[in-house]
């Protein structure tokens, strides 16, 4: 990944999800957005974590959980099928890489909490 194009911190966009930043800071956001790609999968993933219906969770084409199966596991494991949890636990297990992404998530969730208060 490379960060050095990332000038909106992970706090300032939660902030402009939840709404709290004020018009200039939302317009540099705004703008930011329109180029950025990796953003915007950032927003899609804090709307999904606050709750936004997964549409569809499309089996994994990879080796590695789809982020809607990662945050559907880590909102609520009831909301998968139970062969997709054992799945999704097994591969856990194993994989650091989406270890990280589940602790990334939870980093995530709490940053978002700070900013809707
Ligand atoms: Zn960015
Ligand atoms: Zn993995």
């Amino acid at each position: 990944m490379n960060d050095e194009s990332h000038d909106i911190p992970a706090s300032m966009l939660c902030e402009y999800f939840v709404g709290h930043l004020d018009q200039e800071s939302s317009q540099t956001v705004d703008a930011h957005l329109a180029s950025c790609a990796g953003c915007r999968e950032l927003l899609r993933i804090m709307s999904l974590l606050s709750g936004a219906p997964v549409e569809e969770v499309s089996p994994p084409t990879g080796g590695h959980p789809t982020m809607e199966e990662m945050v559907c596991y880590y909102r609520d494991k009831g909301s998968l099928d139970p062969q997709a949890v054992r799945r999704l636990d097994a591969h856990l297990r194993d994989c650091p890489d989406c270890q990280s992404e589940i602790t990334y998530l939870d980093e995530l969730e709490s940053e978002l909490r700070r900013a809707a208060q």
